[in-house]
């Protein structure tokens, strides 16, 4: 998908700050965090929605990085909160998959 920004972000075509990296997935910084830490976790391949999403073992390979994320990050025992966010009610800005990954304060409301 030539003109999405998570696509570029993960194709290293437009700047981000990366935290981690795997084969398939790429995890950056939310550029407008809404907590200490909002990381996403971003799959290198293009799905627009988690609907589209045919790697059934991406989404917990997904899951897996944002559980080793909060543990190597130390916020695990204190807390977090890993959403998808899918189509429009369900607040989804950006059309590519991805997991927005936040802690560091007392979640309620904002869902990511
Ligand atoms: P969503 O509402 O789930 O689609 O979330 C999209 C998220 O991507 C928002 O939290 C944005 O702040 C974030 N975002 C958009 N563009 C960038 C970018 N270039 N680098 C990092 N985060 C971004
Ligand atoms: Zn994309």
């Amino acid at each position: 998908m030539s003109d999405c920004i998570f696509c570029k972000i993960a194709s290293r075509e437009m700047p981000s700050t990366i935290v981690d990296e795997s084969e398939k997935l790429i995890t950056i910084k939310d550029i407008n965090p809404q907590a200490p830490t909002h990381l996403l976790i971003i799959p290198k391949e293009h799905f627009p929605t988690i609907l589209e999403c045919t790697d059934k073992t991406l989404l917990g390979d997904m899951l897996t990085t944002a559980n080793r994320l909060a543990e190597e990050q130390g916020f695990a025992q204190k807390g977090f909160r890993t959403v998808i966010n899918t189509n429009e009610e369900g607040g989804q800005i950006v059309r590519h998959l991805h997991m927005p990954l936040l802690a560091g304060r007392p979640l309620s409301g904002k869902m990511g």
